[in-house]
């Protein structure tokens, strides 16, 4: 028999009809007279289903009253209309085949749990509400990806996971080797012997498939990548984890005026969606976990981002009379407290900030005429700060080869990328967002670690 999802039942009422679900128990209420209800929940959506068992079942006394929450089960019955207010339909049951019993000590039971504890179970957790609503959006965020790119004949890349460079030249990669790590082959001078590994040279998780990305731009014109991306950073926020996803445009013939274009116009694209295909998901965590999430994600669709540039912001922050943890000035990065000021006092909106000194950004960033600044942006929103970083790249050969120099990088580690500007070199640019900060954005969940089903952060990585 065909089984049929709670949501699509939901949605076209099929009153009268005999329907087979599955799912999982919620509740169990026992009425007087032989009756019992069930609230069981499938995932499909946020609403449970109520399912009416009473004592004409052959295993109502043996099985189904001694239902607990998280049992796992089949009804077939009929559909019926409800009584309640809130639900339009339930299912007076006709057969209940239990596949599983859930013992007492079921760590969901009916009250509601901090999301730390949940972290510690994460197994579970994606059976709680806020879990599911989070999962879905997550889920209409992945596909408005695809759907943004491909409808603007963008290419989507698969760009290596095992890599040779450190795009962001930042040292925070994770070492991939075959070694036995207490017997490491040494060289005669007593250094590690990468030679003998298993690609004859040291080797690492990527960091970013940027470097890669461009190589495709500059043949097929607009490419994207959207995967996997690891950093060791031993940064222990609630906006930074070991093993995110990331989102990489590349555009060949493309500036930063286009590239900041494209960055808004994605974002509104994928909050939009959210907006249409997740109004219970949307409306629960705006009751439960941030109060006005629902209007926050209008406001961010509603009107154009802000724009200025580094060089302005510093200005707009030293005047602030704000008190900041690290006072803002001109040459040095700008914290997270910077950024939300910026998005959430000063101007209310998401802010695509420009231009930053060339001095902490990295090596591939268009150097601007001053020699100072480089071509870039960081999209801010508001509650999570920097979300976007892209920039024009460097695509004159000299300039690159100096950038790099300064940075301290060998260029026969980057030959391939040093190519691209030696055969027929254009202009381009790309950006980087890292796709929880976009689903913390659209949950308004407080910790990166509650929008990954599996966090990976420093000290933990228990599956
Ligand atoms: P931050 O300043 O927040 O550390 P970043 O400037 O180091 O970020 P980029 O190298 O610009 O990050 O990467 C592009 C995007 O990837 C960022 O704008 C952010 O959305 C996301 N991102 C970067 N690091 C992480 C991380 N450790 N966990 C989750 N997302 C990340
Ligand atoms: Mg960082
Ligand atoms: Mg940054
Ligand atoms: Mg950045």
């Amino acid at each position: 028999m065909q089984i049929h999802r709670v949501q699509e039942l939901f949605k076209q009422s099929p009153v009268g009809q005999r329907v087979s679900v599955c799912g999982w128990v919620r509740t169990r209420r026992d009425a007087k007279n032989n009756f019992s209800f069930l609230e069981i929940n499938d995932g499909s959506c946020l609403k449970n289903l109520q399912i009416i068992a009473d004592g004409t079942l052959e295993n109502y006394e043996t099985e189904v009253k001694k239902l607990g929450t998280g049992s796992s089960l089949r009804v077939e019955g009929v559909v019926v209309a409800s009584q309640g207010k809130e639900q339009a339909i339930e299912i007076k049951a006709e057969r209940v085949h239990v596949y599983g019993f859930s013992p007492e000590d079921f760590p969901l039971q009916k009250k509601r749990h901090g999301f730390d504890y949940l972290r510690t179970i994460a197994h579970l957790r994606a059976r709680t509400n806020t879990f599911g609503a989070v999962t879905r959006i997550r889920h209409t965020l992945s596909m408005a990806v695809h759907d943004f790119f491909h409808a603007r004949g963008f290419f989507y890349v698969q760009t290596p996971i095992i890599t040779a460079n450190d795009a962001e030249g930042a040292g925070e990669m994770f070492q991939v080797t075959t070694f036995d790590l207490d017997k490491l082959p040494r060289t005669p001078e007593g250094k590690v012997d990468y030679a003998q590994d298993f690609f004859g040279r040291r080797t690492s998780l990527t960091v970013s498939g940027q470097l890669e990305g461009e190589t495709y731009a500059m043949a097929l014109g607009n490419i994207y990548t959207f995967g996997p991306t690891f950093r060791a950073e031993n940064s222990n926020t609630t906006r930074h984890l070991a093993e995110f996803w990331m989102i990489e445009p590349e555009m060949a013939f493309a500036d930063l005026d286009h590239n900041a274009y494209i960055a808004e116009e994605f974002l509104k694209h994928v909050i939009r969606a959210v907006l249409e295909q997740n109004q219970e998901d949307v409306h629960l965590l705006d009751s439960f976990v941030q109060k006005g999430l629902k209007e926050s994600l209008q406001n961010i669709v509603a009107g154009p981002f802000a724009r200025m540039t580094y060089t302005d912001a510093i200005e707009v922050l030293e005047k602030s009379g704000q008190k900041f943890e690290y006072p803002a000035k001109w040459g040095s990065s700008l914290q997270t407290e910077h950024e939300r000021y910026l998005t959430e006092v000063h101007h209310k909106r998401p802010v695509i900030l420009t231009d930053y000194p060339k001095e902490f950004t990295a090596f591939y960033m268009r150097l601007n005429d001053d020699k100072k600044t480089v071509r870039n942006m960081d999209v801010l929103v508001p509650q999570i700060g920097e979300i976007i970083g892209g920039s024009q790249r460097e695509e004159r050969y000299d300039v690159l080869l100096e950038r790099m120099q300064e940075a301290g990088l060998k260029p026969e580690d980057y030959a391939f990328y040093i190519d691209l500007r030696k055969y027929g070199t254009a202009p381009h640019a790309g950006f980087g967002l890292g796709f929880e900060r976009l689903v913390l954005l659209c949950t308004g969940m407080g910790n990166i670690r509650d929008v990954i089903p599996f966090p990976r952060t420093p000290g933990h990585c228990e599956f």
